[in-house]
């Protein structure tokens, strides 16, 4: 039988037909103004430009602003912190994007933790992940949030099943598996030093893949059955997962593309609307 496509690009664009909505009751209770998304763009990584330029675009697709900030390769931890700064002091900006990777001279996690929790829609700073992780109310980062919107979509049931998380990523390995535990899952969490991960993910009832390698994880690793999910995204359309083989196997998988890429974007727009909103309210 053939498994079931979990299709994050056509939820993603049902949400974003309700955020529409969403973003122009907004427009209506504030004197016209669109809640706002800055996005933080340091160095000119060809790859980290695109993914900025298709969050961009969300967002204008659903009426929201956003401001781009660009930055030279060479900025130092202190001039990104300024700007980061600079947004948190801005009443205007709703969510601050700070685009991952950073040039290397710079401090990364200093520059996250800067970010305004309330603005911190992509989830990244270590009190969202605190609280996130504590099951108290906070954005998710957005990839595994996005996963987990998914996953309830499609009605996957996580209470009792064995998830294996492949990667351990604070942006996406990290949270994944707190997320999962926080919905009843018992979680398995593989790395790099991780010895026999074929045998640990023949044990998954759903399986992430978050390695950063494209088809790492082959078909014959994954029992029949799992629910299989696919972070990656690399050139020619690959994931992280063999994916071909588990087409008849599983009992569903995400897409490459087409499955978690377009729900990354649309949980940074969605958790920009909520922030508009709680700031309303
Ligand atoms: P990352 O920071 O490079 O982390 C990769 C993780 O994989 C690390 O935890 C690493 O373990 C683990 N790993 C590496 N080699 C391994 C091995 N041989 N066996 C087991 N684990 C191994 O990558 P990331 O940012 O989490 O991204 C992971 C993937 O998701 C990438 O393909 C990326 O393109 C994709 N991604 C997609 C989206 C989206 O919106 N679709 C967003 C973000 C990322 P150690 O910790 O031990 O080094």
């Amino acid at each position: 039988m053939s498994a079931l496509i979990l299709d994050g690009k056509s939820l993603a664009k049902k949400t974003e037909a309700e955020l529409s909505q969403r973003v122009t009751a907004l427009k209506l209770a504030n004197n016209g103004q669109a809640p706002i998304l800055a996005t933080i763009l340091v160095g000119s990584d060809p790859a980290s430009g695109t993914y900025v330029k298709m969050k961009q675009n969300a967002c204008q697709r659903i009426g929201m602003e956003s401001i781009a900030v660009e930055l030279p390769e060479e900025t130092t931890t202190e001039q990104l912190l300024a700007k980061i700064n600079e947004l948190n002091a801005n009443p205007n900006c709703h969510g601050i994007l700070l685009q991952h990777p950073v040039p290397a001279q710079i401090d990364e996690r200093a520059c996250f933790d800067a970010i305004d929790a309330e603005k911190d829609v992509d989830g990244v700073t270590c009190l969202g992940f605190g609280r996130m992780a504590m099951n108290e109310l906070a954005y998710g980062s957005a990839t595994p949030q996005g996963i987990m919107r998914i996953l309830e979509a499609y009605n996957i049931e996580l209470s009792g099943k064995h998830a294996v998380v492949v990667g351990r990523s604070p942006i996406l390995g990290k949270p994944m598996a707190l997320m999962l535990l926080n919905a009843n899952a018992t979680v398995t969490i593989c790395h790099s030093r991780t010895q026999d991960l074929p045998s640990l993910i023949k044990q998954a009832d759903i399986l992430v893949g978050a390695v950063g390698r494209p088809e790492f994880i082959k078909a014959e690793w994954i029992k029949d059955g799992a629910v299989v999910v696919d972070a990656g995204y690399h050139p020619g359309g690959l994931g992280d997962i063999e994916l071909a083989p588990i087409t008849q196997t599983a009992t569903a998988y995400t897409p490459v593309p087409g499955g978690v890429g377009p729900m990354t974007i649309n949980t940074l727009i969605l958790q920009c609307v909520m922030a508009a909103e709680k700031k309303l309210s």
